[in-house]
């Protein structure tokens, strides 16, 4: 599937880092439908030198208009496996993105352990 460029895209509010594609079922890129594609209050990407409050109230709002994206399972999985490093993606920002990451590569060694140990457990 040919990828159209961010420039092609021309949606202020999505930053160029939702340009990329992941297909979908029906082949359509997923950040088309992508609810933030419109928005203009920057609420998903941090000003520089933001203040603590101003960025929990920011992210919150974003994570707000994620919650009624129909796109954001498919959202949030592409800034997990790039990974995003900014901004808010999926309804989690980057540090909550960095849990989850953890999360998951604890979950993906404790399988390789086990299934280590299995392989052991039978060939004894
Ligand atoms: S889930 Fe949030 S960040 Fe992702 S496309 Fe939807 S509104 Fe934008």
């Amino acid at each position: 599937m040919q990828q159209p460029s961010r420039q092609s895209l021309q949606v202020a509010a999505v930053p160029a880092q939702r340009g990329a594609v992941r297909d979908r079922t029906d082949d359509a890129p997923w950040h088309t439908e992508a609810v933030c594609r419109r928005d203009e209050a920057g609420l998903f990407f941090a000003p520089s030198k933001e203040p603590t409050a101003a960025r929990l109230s920011r992210e919150e709002a974003a994570k707000r208009v994620c919650a009624r994206c129909p796109v954001m399972v498919e959202c949030r999985e592409h800034a997990l496996l790039q990974p995003e490093p900014y901004g808010v993606w999926g309804g989690l920002t980057a540090a909550e993105r960095r849990v989850v990451l953890a999360r998951r590569r604890r979950r993906d060694l404790e399988l390789q352990k086990a299934a280590h140990a299995t392989g052991i457990a039978a060939a004894g």
